[in-house]
């Protein structure tokens, strides 16, 4: 039968490459929880509604629909019917989605939302939380990282904005994230006690992905 996959670690670790490629090879359906948290981001920035201002966060979550569609070139997001795949891979996106995230009434909104797409097994759904929070019954957990020279090579290859920052600036940026990510109050990120850890720094993707499926194989 099918099973669940969760996949956490910090920013750049190369989980929604790796998970993708996961859910490929077993024709499971791919999950990435976190262009779920920019695309509430993206949206909040639009209506000018800032992280600190909670009242307003919290009376513009129930009307968030966010919308994860399966494409050719990967996956296109959409928040209330605006298409906005490209923009919540942007710098600004980038500096402030941890603030959001730490919105305890947001994150209960994504998870719920998280957990239906999960409910009928064969997810791989990558995050922060998904091992501790989301699905803390999924049949294997991996806590990817890698250091974090390497993770911020990685996401400086795939970014459209490369003429506006350093690779040293997106260091700094990458370690803002994960300190904000692992010091907030509600699932922060940290690895589950039942969770794998795989330290990606010296491996090939096929490498990392062969070893997850395998472990679903056991
Ligand atoms: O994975 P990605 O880097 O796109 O996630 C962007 C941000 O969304 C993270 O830095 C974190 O603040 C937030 N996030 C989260 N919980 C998740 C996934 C992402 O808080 N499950």
């Amino acid at each position: 039968g099918k099973i669940n996959i969760a996949i956490d670690g910090p920013a750049g670790a190369g989980k929604s490459t790796i998970a993708r490629r996961v859910a490929g090879m077993l024709s499971y359906i791919y999950v990435d929880t976190g262009a779920m948290y920019r695309a509430a981001t993206w949206y909040f920035q639009q209506l000018g509604i800032e992280p600190e201002d909670e009242e307003k966060v919290l009376q513009t979550v129930p009307n968030l629909v966010i919308e994860l569609i399966p494409g050719e070139d990967g996956q296109r997001v959409s928040v209330n019917g605006q298409e906005a795949t490209e923009e919540i891979r942007s710098l600004a996106v980038n500096a402030q989605v941890s603030r959001y995230a730490q919105i305890e009434g947001l994150r209960g909104r994504l998870v719920s939302l998280q957990r239906q797409m999960a409910l009928r097994k064969g997810v791989v759904m990558d995050g922060r939380d998904i091992g501790t929070t989301v699905l803390p019954d999924a049949e294997v957990k991996v806590f990817m990282t890698a250091s974090v020279e390497e993770r911020a090579r990685r996401r400086y290859k795939e970014m459209k904005e490369r003429d506006q920052i350093t690779l040293d600036q997106l260091i700094r940026d990458i370690d803002e994230r994960d300190r904000l990510d692992r010091e907030r109050e509600i699932s922060p990120l940290r690895q589950a006690e039942d969770a794998v850890l795989l330290d990606t720094t010296n491996m090939t993707p096929d490498e990392v992905a062969e070893a997850i499926v395998s472990m679903c194989r056991t």
